[in-house]
């Protein structure tokens, strides 16, 4: 059992919350449900989602604080052992939720800045880590960009190409935050020339939070509609988002490598998000 929580973001949450229903149902592997808030500046004090009752969470969210008892609610499941995945801009929300910047690992935007946490990217391969001050979070134009895994042993990555074209998207850079990736699993070449930051990013991990398993994917931003939707419509964010969540559900990855998964030179999108 899946929840998606939507309802306030920067983007365009209604495509997006319906994009992320429909590929996961679309599996076969989860049942999801819909946990929206109400608008910004709106009384949050009924906002208050069985969390617990789920194996996987995936926050779309980026808005208005939570009470303090949905806070608590979100901590106790998190801290005991679940599962959890951070779908893009979720890690824009919450700057001054110590314990949430722990489970996202890295944030961008919402005033964020060297108090966040150090810049993190990959040089010569390895993470990196600038404590440089400066505001945290940044992104070029849209465009199609090839992944790059860095470690290929990982139950959400085995089996997956070491190098695949992703669907028109943009490319986070220079986020910061307490940077306790657990495993980096893809990184990407920001690119200088269309507003990004030159270096190799981290956009796909999971997160060292105690015995929760975090999932954290900051590609997929959505379109214009479900129809104009290449960064979720691509056959690779899906597979990420399905494998991601499956091991944040159960530890585990059953699924197979799908036959429309992209190459290094061809970006492979799926018009009807899944079967
Ligand atoms: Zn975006």
């Amino acid at each position: 059992r899946a929840l998606v929580v939507s309802g306030q973001n920067n983007h365009n949450w209604p495509v997006s919350h319906v994009a992320l229903q429909e590929i996961l149902d679309r599996s076969g592997l989860f049942h999801t449900d819909v946990a929206l808030t109400p608008a910004a500046g709106e009384d949050m004090n009924l906002f208050r989602p069985s969390f617990s009752d789920y194996d996987a969470v995936i926050m779309d969210y980026n808005g208005d604080n939570w009470p303090e008892p949905t806070r608590n609610a979100f901590l106790e499941y998190v801290k005991g052992g679940g599962g959890l995945v951070i779908y893009h801009a979720a890690d824009n929300a919450f700057t001054d939720w110590e314990e949430f910047n722990r489970m996202i690992a890295l944030g961008g935007w919402g005033g964020r800045d060297e108090k966040a946490g150090p810049y993190c990217f990959l040089e010569d391969g390895e993470i990196t880590l600038d404590y440089t001050p400066g505001p945290g979070g940044n992104h070029g134009l849209q465009r199609e960009y090839n992944m790059h895994c860095r470690n290929n042993m990982h139950p959400i990555t085995k089996g997956l190409p070491d190098n695949w074209l992703h669907g028109r998207d943009e490319l986070y850079d220079s986020m910061r935050g307490p940077a306790n990736i657990g495993t980096l699993l893809y990184s990407a070449k920001s690119d200088a020339a269309t507003g990004g930051s030159g270096r190799e990013e981290p956009l796909v991990f999971t997160v060292d939070y105690g015995d929760a398993r975090i999932f954290h994917i900051m590609i997929g931003h959505a379109g214009d509609s479900l129809e104009e939707n290449p960064a979720m419509q691509c056959a690779g964010f899906q597979t990420l988002l399905l494998r991601g969540t499956e091991w944040a559900a159960t530890g585990n990855v059953t699924q197979e490598v799908p036959s429309d998964f992209p190459t290094p030179d061809s970006v492979s999108l799926r018009e009807n998000y899944g079967k």
